[in-house]
């Protein structure tokens, strides 16, 4: 796709993006510069920490449940909700706001964000918008990124005259480990979104899906005691690291629900060949059943 396309395309997504919204229509990349700063010192301290539709990604519940020094299932009792995802209809979690305090986000103190270093994505990257744009004459995979600013008009931070550039802005930000640890998630939520709106996931499928989103220590007992691991081939380095890390145990679930929920590859894991051959032999033997029946049913009408 020639540039000037591509730029044809950004203009659609951003005007688009613009009715009645919050988002400057200006294509930034990593050089662009803007002025922004959040701090007890501005009138309007917090006051954007209420109200919000703050989906959790799987590492922000990592990093926020280890943060608090709880489990999974008490996190996700205290500060969360599942919600059905928008076109995905995939179950999600999202933070629970304070309905009786004014929509207020649990973890906002007069003094700021109580989880500050571990704060969700979302509210990580503001006020700069990720977006990308997938080259297809390129081939698959080549992807342009491309940045834009959220400029709300009721944030303060702009008349501040501390100056970024969007890579330096990233980089206080941590962007680069949470783009990399969300991304394998994000596909999968892409691959479901391919497969329409009227495709809906088995029940177990979607139970899956949202307990390695959202559960680590359920997902640990799943692998670990259960028969699992008389089905699936996982290396003993493999096993090593997700029995001692989170984010290692996350990872290895994306690839599993790649593998067992869209029925793509995997490096990582597969089905053990004894399990696949009796799957074959079933199938096989089914299948002979049918066409069987399907002969009988037709030399009983001649
Ligand atoms: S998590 Fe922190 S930054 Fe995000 S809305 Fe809550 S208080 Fe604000
Ligand atoms: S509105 Fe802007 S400046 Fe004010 S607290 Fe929120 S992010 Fe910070």
């Amino acid at each position: 796709m020639a540039i000037k396309d591509v730029e044809k395309k950004v203009n659609k997504i951003l005007k688009k993006g613009q009715e009645g919204s919050v988002v400057a229509p200006v294509r930034m990349d990593r050089d662009s510069k803007f002025c922004f700063a959040c701090h007890p010192g501005v009138p309007c301290f917090t006051d954007c920490c209420r109200n919000m539709n703050i989906i959790l990604t799987p590492y922000d519940i990592v990093r926020l449940k280890n943060r608090l020094g709880l489990t999974s299932d008490a996190f996700l009792h205290l500060y969360a909700e599942p919600e059905m995802l928008g076109i995905t209809m995939l179950p999600v979690a999202r933070l629970k706001m304070l309905e009786d305090q004014g929509g207020k986000c649990p973890f906002v103190t007069p003094d700021g964000c109580q989880v500050y270093s571990d704060r969700p994505v979302c509210c990580r990257y503001y006020p700069i918008g990720l977006a990308s744009l997938r080259q297809q004459e390129k081939g698959a995979g080549d992807e342009e990124e491309f940045f834009f600013l959220v400029k709300e008009p009721h944030c303060k931070g702009f008349e501040e005259p501390t100056e970024w550039t969007v890579e330096s802005w990233r980089g206080d930000q941590e962007a680069d480990i949470y783009d990399k640890m969300n991304r394998e998630w994000m596909e999968l939520l892409l691959r479901k979104k391919s497969f329409g709106e009227e495709t809906e996931l088995p029940e177990k499928a979607r139970k899956l899906f949202y307990m390695v989103s959202t559960n680590m220590e359920r997902f640990k007992s799943y692998v670990f005691e259960s028969r699992f691991l008389e089905t699936y081939v996982v290396s003993p380095k493999t096993m090593k690291n997700i029995l001692e890390d989170d984010v290692a145990l996350m990872q290895f679930g994306f690839e599993y629900l790649k593998h067992a929920v869209f029925g793509a590859e995997s490096d990582v894991i597969s089905i053990r060949q004894d399990i696949l051959d009796k799957t074959v032999k079933k199938i096989r033997k089914r299948r002979k059943k049918q066409q069987a029946k399907m002969k009988r049913i037709r030399m009983g009408r001649k």
